[in-house]
Order: structure tokens, then C-alpha cells, then sequence
């Protein structure tokens, strides 16, 4: 493996200051001169600023993936369908990829991948901001297959040379587009919850600034891809806002070819999964934490949902008890929501809950302790025992329904 420092034998004195500098153990003696294992090597620099004689020096930087960066221009996004419908997800990229397109002063791409696919699909990617719809209708991308869409993907990023590329971060999305990134020498940032076009500190042409949170959800870290393109990046459902389409907008759609797709398995049946309940796309949410105490309560939330005409979720505590399945887990190791109306009985609102959540209207909170950090991000605090004050609700309820 080649390394990111270089050592000059000519400068090199073999005083092995580089050794006993290393935090990684990638520097080691050969007789009198100092040598890198590249394999070891995290390019730190250490051996650089430890050398007295000036014998190390960063190697040039490896580059795989774009040489030439202005050669590639637009934004583009994966339109993700199931049975020729749109997911709302590829609409709210469209809404930001728009806005990313027009402050960069490019063009919006969509790629649309199936087969047997309604004309009406790139149609309505058109009315919600795409200038090109790349469509690729082959019977090997009927179902979704990581290899093949992939495959797909990689081949229209190698031909058009789009600039940035966005997916939701799906069960779909995060498992085709790292193999994209890696086929198309680009990084990849995950899960970001905030995305913007702006010059890099530096000067220059705006890139594309990633942000996403890290460590925990402890501090939101902003990443940059300054010499790869593309630029690539998936979005959880729900963090962006889809705008309403418009039917008098015009587009190009542009049916593909693509060079043979390699599926690495073909769908022989298809089973529906017993849960079919999507809390990203709820209205009103009704949430349970592990102040429920067991799993026979949440049968008093399905009540209330049932009124109010919501979905039951759930704080990953409550999932972890085994009282819920993990569809319904609101946060960052969860799902993204943003109702109208969350509701929630005795979660506490750690971080992570807060990450997945932030995005509702109207929070209510129901909490046994005045100090639960819920009540910071609620537009209504309740401070009870959730066992008096949702039988009250429902009751309340049920008299003004009566
Ligand atoms: C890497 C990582 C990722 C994570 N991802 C997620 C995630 O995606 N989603 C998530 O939710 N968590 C996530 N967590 C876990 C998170 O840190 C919390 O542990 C979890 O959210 C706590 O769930 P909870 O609020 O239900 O339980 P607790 O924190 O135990 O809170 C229970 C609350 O119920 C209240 N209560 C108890 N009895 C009553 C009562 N009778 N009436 C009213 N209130 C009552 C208590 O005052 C307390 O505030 C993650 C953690 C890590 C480390």
C-alpha cells in the first residue's frame, strides 16, 4: 500500500525520532534509515513535524476519482419509487436539490430506475423541480437490487458527470449508494440534516456542505468533499420539506440504455412484512417511552391513537424492552418524523430522541418529572403521572366525540 509520507534516505540521519513519535507504530528502522508501513500509516504528520532533518515529507495526496472537477456540473437526485409511486422522500430532495441547483447556478437532475415504469413518474419528478429525468426502464431494476441499481447508478454518474448526488438514507438508499460512491472513487456522507452550496473557506466555487450529526448527536459536524466528485449524500425522510409540484412546469426526460446489469440475486416471491406502518409519514404521532413500564400499556396509546387518529411510536427504550417493534423508533438510530401533533408519555427526550423528532409542529409532552429534558423542545409540558393523565385525555376525548 502506498503511503502518505515520503522519506528522503538522503536527509534521513537514522536518529529514529519518527519511530518513538508514531502514535500509530507505522514508522520503523531499516539498518540506519527510517522506512513507513503503509498499511499502519493515518497520514497524522507526527513523523513530519518530529523529523530534525527534514527527511519526511507528505507524500503527494493519493487521488482515485475525478481529476478534473470542472468537469462536472448539476445536482442530482435518486428518485426512489415502489410500484411506479414516487416516495415522498424523492419529492423533499427535490425541493432542497432545487435550491442547491439554483444557488450553485446548475441544473437539477433525477435518476428514475424500474421497469414497466408510468410515464406520470418522471412526469411528476418534473413538476417538482427536475430540468432532466434520466429513466432507466429494465426488466433487471424491476425489484430493488442493490448490485444492479447500483450498477445503474454508477454508469449514468460516468457518463453525465453530475456534480453531487442525493438519496434518501431508506433501507433503499443506504444500501445501493455506498457501493455507488466507491464504483464512482467519491465519498459518501450519511444521514445528513442539513445541506448548503457555499464557497469552502478558502474561496472558490461553492461546494457542497454536508452536515450531519456526530458523536452521539453530541455536535452537528459539517463535511465537505473538496476533491472528489461527486459529492454524494443521503437524507432521512422528513428533514427536508417537499414542495407542492407544479403541472406547467417542462423537463427532459431522457430514456437510458445501460450496459448489461449484474444483479447479485433475482426476487423470487414477494411477502409482505406483518408491520406496514410508516411513522415518517404520520400526521399525528403517539409516542411511548419506558415510563409505560410494559408492554400491555401501550394498549392505552393505541386508544388515544385510534381518536386522534394517529400511529403509536416509540423511544428506543421502549423498542429495546421488546414492548414495540423497531418501525416505530423515533431518533437518530430511528426514524426521522414530523407530524402535525407529537404526543408523547414518559420519554425523557435524550438526545438521540430529540434528533429523530425536532421537526414536528406541536410537541405535547406528558412526564412524571419536571426536569425531563422533553419539556424543553414541547409547545405543551405536562408534568404528571401519565396513568391519570392519558385515561383523562381519553375521556376527554371521548366526551367531546360523543
Ligand atoms: C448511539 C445511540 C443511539 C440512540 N438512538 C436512539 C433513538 O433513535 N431513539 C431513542 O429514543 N433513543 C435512542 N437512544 C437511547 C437514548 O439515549 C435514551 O436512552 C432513550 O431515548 C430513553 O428512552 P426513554 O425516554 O423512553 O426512557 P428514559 O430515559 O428511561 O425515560 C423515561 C421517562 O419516563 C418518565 N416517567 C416514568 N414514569 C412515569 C409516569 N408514570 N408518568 C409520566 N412519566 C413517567 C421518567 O420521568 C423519564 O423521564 C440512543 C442511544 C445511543 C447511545
Amino acid at each position: 500500500m502506498s503511503a502518505p509520507v515520503a522519506i528522503d534516505p538522503a536527509k534521513c540521519k537514522g536518529c529514529s525520532k519518527c519511530v518513538r513519535e508514531c502514535p500509530f507504530g507505522a514508522m520503523r528502522m531499516n539498518g540506519r534509515i527510517a522506512e513507513v508501513d503503509g498499511a499502519a500509516c493515518r497520514a497524522c504528520s507526527a513523523c513530519v513535524k518530529a523529523c530534525p532533518f527534514g527527511a519526511i515529507s507528505e507524500a503527494k495526496a493519493r487521488r482515485w476519482g475525478a481529476a478534473d472537477l470542472s468537469a462536472y456540473s448539476g445536482v442530482w437526485v435518486f428518485a426512489e419509487q415502489s410500484g411506479g409511486k414516487i416516495r415522498e422522500v424523492s419529492y423533499e430532495l427535490l425541493a432542497k436539490g432545487r435550491e442547491l441547483a439554483d444557488s450553485r447556478g446548475c441544473r437539477l437532475g433525477a435518476v428514475l430506475l424500474g421497469s414497466g415504469l408510468p410515464p406520470e413518474a418522471a412526469q411528476s419528478l418534473v413538476a417538482h423541480g427536475a430540468d432532466e429525468v434520466y429513466v432507466a426502464d429494465d426488466p433487471a431494476l424491476a425489484e430493488f437490487e442493490t448490485n444492479a441499481y447500483a450498477d445503474a447508478v454508477a454508469q449514468l454518474i460516468a457518463k453525465y458527470r453530475p456534480e453531487a448526488v442525493l438519496a434518501g438514507a431508506t433501507a433503499i438508499g443506504r444500501s445501493f449508494l455506498p457501493k455507488v460512491a466507491v464504483r464512482s472513487g467519491a465519498g459518501l456522507t450519511a444521514d445528513c440534516t442539513a445541506l448548503e452550496m457555499a464557497a469552502p473557506a478558502g474561496g472558490g466555487a461553492k461546494i457542497l456542505h454536508q452536515t450531519r450529526p456526530a458523536f452521539g448527536g453530541n455536535i452537528m459536524a459539517t463535511i465537505f468533499t473538496p476533491d472528489h466528485r461527486p459529492q454524494m449524500a443521503t437524507v432521512r425522510p422528513r428533514v427536508f420539506r417537499a414542495a407542492p409540484p407544479d403541472a406547467s412546469r417542462t423537463g427532459k426526460i431522457v430514456a437510458e440504455a445501460l450496459a448489461a446489469l449484474s444483479p447479485a440475486f433475482k426476487t423470487v416471491k414477494r411477502k409482505a412484512s406483518g408491520e406496514n406502518v410508516d411513522i415518517a409519514a404520520a400526521e399525528i404521532l403517539v409516542v411511548g417511552g419506558r415510563g409505560l413500564k410494559k408492554a400491555e400499556n401501550f394498549a392505552l396509546l393505541e386508544k388515544l391513537a385510534a381518536k386522534l387518529g394517529g400511529t403509536v411510536a416509540a423511544s428506543r427504550a421502549a423498542v429495546d424492552a421488546g414492548w414495540i417493534p423497531a418501525s416505530r423508533q423515533v431518533g437518530q438510530t430511528g426514524k426521522t418524523v414530523a407530524p402535525r401533533l407529537y404526543l408523547s408519555f414518559g420519554v425523557s427526550g435524550a438526545i438521540q430522541h430529540l434528533a429523530g423528532m425536532r421537526g414536528s409542529d406541536f410537541v405535547v409532552a406528558v412526564n412524571s418529572d419536571p426536569n425531563a429534558p422533553i419539556f424543553q423542545a414541547a409547545d405543551v409540558a405536562v408534568t404528571g403521572d401519565l396513568f391519570a393523565v392519558a385515561p383523562a385525555l381519553l375521556k376527554a376525548l371521548d366526551e367531546r366525540m360523543a
